[in-house]
């Protein structure tokens, strides 16, 4: 039975690449990275209950396993090329794994990874997957490198997913709110939660222009944190800056804020530029399509402050996601 699941995953394929000597099918893959490359490598597993809620889709469990990892090969300024993907399945079930595999191949092709081998066991529903990309020595983009006065950008709008998931929550609590008439809404706030698209133009982009950069995974304030961490510097961020969909703001008012600030599963590139790039940098991710926000600016010292337009201090909420949390 395993092995017809791992037929039917090498059947219905991903993108065909020149550089996979060898994909599913042998006891290992052989790839040639380009020359003078060097391996962007990430790996992430989505543990259902956990990273999803139980009842999600199929497809939508196959595209999030691979997007939040071609999120964090965005957030180096890597070049997706390759993939591993370890199943763990309660029962082998045909229907899951096609539905699975659809929504792992829709995102796969349009970022031309081909899927070149993984593992299949019995146990509780997780699904990890080990992506590859490629960048240049010396032109990765990372966590340290933000300095004094550099500007604070992030790519898309915050707080979607998480708003996402207080909606599904809210739905089982309240069923008779169901497609009210703000179901719009909801849709591409759920759509959020459940189908991230990762930013790895906008990472490709920022090669040689951003001073540092991180994807927010586990919400903006803990994850700008770790970037003002490996950079020893603090940060400012303007609350009233912070970009919010229609949607976001349709459905949650005084909740909106706290969503873009704490909330996880955003999987939008939060960047540092030079203050005299800011403007370049704004209108060629405009014309890319996801938009940056400029919200804030580095700071000498340490910890982030959150302050309005007017320089009022604003309350912090303290909810960002950590697994090991007492
Ligand atoms: P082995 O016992 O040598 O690890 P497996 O039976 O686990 O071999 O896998 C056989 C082939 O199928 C290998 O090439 C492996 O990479 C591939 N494979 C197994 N599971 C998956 C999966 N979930 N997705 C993609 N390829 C898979
Ligand atoms: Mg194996």
């Amino acid at each position: 039975m395993e092995f017809d699941l791992i037929e039917l995953i090498r059947k219905r394929g991903t993108a065909a690449r020149d550089d996979v000597l060898l994909g599913i099918g042998d006891d290992a893959a052989l790839l040639r990275p380009p020359p003078e490359h060097v391996l962007a490598v990430a790996v992430d597993t989505l543990v259902e209950g956990v990273h999803f809620p139980v009842g999600t889709a199929a497809f939508d469990i196959g595209w999030k396993a691979l997007a939040v990892n071609l999120s964090d090969l965005a957030a180096m300024g890597a070049t997706p090329a390759w993939a591993l993907l370890s199943l763990t399945l309660p029962h082998a079930d045909r229907r899951f794994v096609e539905g699975l595999i659809d929504g792992f191949a829709t995102l796969a092709g349009q970022h031309r990874l081909a899927l070149v081998g993984g593992d299949t066991t019995r146990g509780p529903l997780n699904v990890s997957v080990t992506a590859h990309g490629f960048v240049l020595p010396g032109q990765a983009l990372q966590r340290v490198g933000a300095k004094a006065g550099d500007a604070i950008f992030v790519t898309g709008t915050l707080g979607d997913a998480a708003a996402g998931l207080c909606c599904l929550d809210r739905e089982r609590a309240d069923a008779d709110q169901l497609m009210g008439a703000s179901g719009g809404s909801r849709g591409k706030l759920i759509d959020a939660l459940n189908r991230p698209q990762p930013r790895v133009a906008a990472g490709n982009f920022l090669r040689g222009v951003a001073s540092a950069c991180i994807d927010v995974s586990d919400g903006l304030l803990a994850d700008l944190g770790h970037l003002c961490t490996a950079s020893g510097v603090g940060a400012e961020i303007d609350a009233d800056a912070l970009p919010l969909s229609s949607a976001l703001l349709t459905l949650f008012d005084a909740e909106a804020r706290d969503f873009a600030l704490a909330g996880g599963d955003d999987y939008e590139l939060c960047f540092t530029v030079p203050a005299d790039r800011a403007g370049e940098v704004s209108s060629n991710l405009s014309r890319m399509g996801c938009g940056a926000a400029r919200i804030g600016r580095i700071v000498s010292g340490e910890g982030l402050r959150v302050h309005d337009t007017e320089g009022r201090p604003v309350r912090c909420p303290k909810t960002s996601w950590e697994h090991f949390r007492t």
